[in-house]
């Protein structure tokens, strides 16, 4: 049988996968199984931030599967700790969580939000409002968090208490903020939901009501975070201390990895047996996330703009392209049949992403110039 046959009768039909076996690569150049060459314009929807093999990832990864695999969260271990001190550093924020990945990120987040409330105000304070078109993760709460219709099937009873308002219309907010509302919840760039940009105004304003009612703003950067959009976080673009962050995506280089870090309000919020993961702060994992955070200099993250802006620039120019969304290496290409164009252009040698109805771009963060070249080159052919 082949890899594509096995696949197909054994695994859980929950993808509709490609007809391609990635083998191996270096950079952000992949190669399948019948030696073929892609530039990758997607990096396993934006988890290789550093590209397939990058050096000082790999080495602190395999340098920690030479000293232990896991320890388990009974015992301390030292890339935990590290991590956790350098995202704290790095960001203002006090306290991480660690899980394995975005949904679990953003169910720690929607825990502690509902537990800060509940410590202060007691019950019936637990109404989240989130936006519509967002995703927030595949669990059932962060489904039901997840402002979309299409995922709110099949599943029911879904959780309780969430509402969606309208992305960059502040007034629908507005109209949903009760006594009851004990957190909001916003990814900053809309990943899966189209690559849509809030507002800074929009933005600002909902940080300020959020102070004055004390409802924790929580910004999901499961997908804008680690130096994807040219910052850090996405969220030093605006004008916002965010109570609470999630990421996971880029974090980990590749390997499955969730953050949830808590600034000063909530910090104690969550205790000892309020939450837990078993695979949760793997050092394996930390380690290589360590090594990501290193890489993500100043002058790297420039670099993560510059590259964006170029890649806008020359798709701004080919006549099919009706607009260009995102900020640094998160962009949505707005054109038509984009669904049909991503075939197109893995055929040609090139791996790109959709979101709703645009073709969507999320290229290593250290991709080459030529490798950056060369996928453009692509992208013009089937875009002029
Ligand atoms: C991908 C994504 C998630 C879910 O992350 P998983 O690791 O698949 O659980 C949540 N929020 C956003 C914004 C995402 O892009």
């Amino acid at each position: 049988m082949s890899i594509k046959e096995i696949d197909d009768e054994y695994v859980a039909n929950t993808y509709k996968r490609f007809n391609v076996v990635f083998v191996g690569g270096q950079g952000a150049t992949l190669l399948d199984e019948n030696g073929k060459k892609y530039i990758d314009f997607a990096s396993g929807i934006a988890t290789n931030s550093l590209g397939v093999g990058e050096s000082s990832w790999k080495q602190a990864v395999i340098g920690q599967i030479n000293k232990i695999q896991h320890t388990s969260n009974l015992y301390y271990n030292e890339p935990c700790g590290k991590l956790a001190k350098l995202l704290c550093d790095k960001t203002g924020l006090k306290k991480v969580f660690f899980a394995n990945s975005g949904a679990e990120a953003n169910e720690c987040a929607i825990k502690t939000a509902r537990k800060y409330s509940f410590d202060k105000y007691g019950e019936n304070r637990y109404e989240i409002i989130t936006l519509k078109n967002s995703f927030h993760g595949r669990t059932i709460a962060t489904l039901s968090a997840t402002g979309q219709d299409v995922f709110h099937q099949y599943f029911n009873p879904f959780v309780d208490g969430f509402k969606f308002a309208e992305a960059n219309n502040f007034e629908s907010v507005l109209s949903l903020i009760s006594e009851k509302t004990c957190e909001i919840m916003l990814e900053l760039i809309q990943g899966e939901g189209g690559v849509n940009v809030l507002n800074r105004d929009f933005v600002d304003k909902i940080y300020n009501i959020c102070n004055k009612k004390d409802i924790l703003l929580i910004i999901d950067e499961v997908q804008t975070g680690n130096g994807r959009c040219g910052s850090l976080y996405a969220y030093e673009q605006y004008n916002i201390l965010p109570d609470i962050v999630t990421t996971a995506k880029g974090l980990g280089g590749g390997l499955p990895i969730g953050a949830c870090m808590i600034g000063e309000k909530a910090k104690n919020t969550l205790n000892y047996g309020s939450h837990g993961s078993t695979f949760g702060a793997n050092p394996v994992v930390c380690a290589g996330a360590t090594a990501v955070l290193n890489s993500l200099t100043t002058e790297f993250l420039n670099q993560v703009k510059i590259k964006g802006e170029k890649i806008k620039r020359v798709l701004l120019k080919c006549k099919q392209v009706k607009s260009v969304s995102g900020l640094g290496l998160m962009l949505g290409i707005e054109c038509d049949n984009a669904k049909k164009k991503v075939e197109q252009l893995l055929e040609k040698g090139l791996i790109v992403l959709t979101a709703k109805n645009k073709i969507r771009l999320l290229p290593p963060l250290n991709i080459s110039e030529s490798e950056l070249n060369a996928g453009l080159k692509i992208l013009e052919e089937i875009l002029n």
